[in-house]
């Protein structure tokens, strides 16, 4: 799998896409890097993956 991971921080909630402005919310994808699982975003409208700072 190869795709760009958009980081962000996370203000009060984390529920529009900076990117393309859909603003329902998110899909969940995990990605393990070493010792850690990252809990990943994507959003349903541009399909670009963001990193919160979420571990699982
Ligand atoms: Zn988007």
């Amino acid at each position: 799998m190869d795709f760009e991971i958009n980081k962000v921080t996370m203000d009060e909630e984390f529920k529009i896409c900076p990117l393309c402005g859909y603003k329902d919310g998110f899909h969940s994808m995990f990605k393990k890097e070493g010792d850690v699982t990252k809990w990943l975003f994507i959003c349903p409208s541009c399909h670009r993956v963001f990193d919160a700072g979420f571990t699982v």
